[in-house]
């Protein structure tokens, strides 16, 4: 199984970034604290908590051109559901004229 063939869901909810850290090893180039290792992850809530998944390199495009669709459609949801929000208050505000 090749992991490059595997599909990416078209909206992902979370944000894509890059974990910088040391490996623990003290042979490691990443000792000297500035050659770090570096590792993209998708960071995203569950339950109230922050968490990370470990994205493979050739991955990470893909999943976060998904989380921004998933922003985009969110917005609009948000946008609908605000128009809606709107309208239903103009219908069941009690009519004010002038008298
Ligand atoms: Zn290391």
């Amino acid at each position: 199984m090749t992991r490059t063939t595997r599909p990416v869901p078209r909206l992902v909810r979370g944000s894509v970034l890059v974990h910088r850290r040391r490996c623990g090893r003290a042979t490691c180039h990443c000792a000297d604290g500035v050659s770090l290792h570096e590792a993209t992850v998708l960071s995203f809530s569950e339950a109230g908590r922050t968490r990370f998944l470990m994205l493979p390199e050739e991955m990470a495009g893909a999943v976060r051109a998904a989380t921004e669709r998933y922003r985009a459609e969110r917005a609009r949801l948000e946008e609908r559901g605000n128009a809606g929000l709107a309208d239903l208050t103009a219908v069941l505000a009690p009519a004010r004229r002038g008298s």
